[in-house]
């Protein structure tokens, strides 16, 4: 755990959340903001900064976060026609929170090139 760090919090449970998903390295909730009808915030239980700060050591939970997302979209009929994962990095990425996390968004028609 990173000291003050509001995902760290939630995913050891001393922050409520609504929980979604949880394993050994991974734990996913519902987006307090959410800007699509379901919102899902998937996080490694690993305090990792950012996406501009991950190494080889990392593979396997980022890959693992992939698995996981898919497995979550199957569970909700808004996601059967698609589902969009993002990763903001970086303040120009428009990352608020600095431990990595991947928004799992479903159930509308989302545009490209993103805002
Ligand atoms: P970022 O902007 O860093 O990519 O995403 C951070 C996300 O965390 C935002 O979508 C925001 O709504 C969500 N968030 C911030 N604080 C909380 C919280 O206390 N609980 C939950 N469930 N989500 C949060
Ligand atoms: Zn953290």
């Amino acid at each position: 755990m990173s000291y003050d760090c509001l995902f760290c919090k939630i995913a050891e449970g001393k922050i409520s959340s609504y929980k979604i998903y949880e394993d050994e390295e991974v734990f996913a909730f519902m987006d307090i903001n959410p800007q699509a009808p379901v919102h899902i915030v998937i996080i490694p239980k690993k305090h990792i900064n950012g996406l501009d700060n991950v190494f080889y050591e990392d593979e396997q939970v980022l890959g693992h976060i992939q698995v996981v997302a898919a497995k979550i979209a199957k569970q909700f009929p808004e996601m059967k026609n698609g589902f969009r994962v993002i990763n903001n990095c970086g303040e120009n990425g428009g990352q608020t929170i600095f431990h990595i996390h991947y928004h799992l968004l479903g159930g509308r028609v989302f545009s490209w090139p993103p805002g």
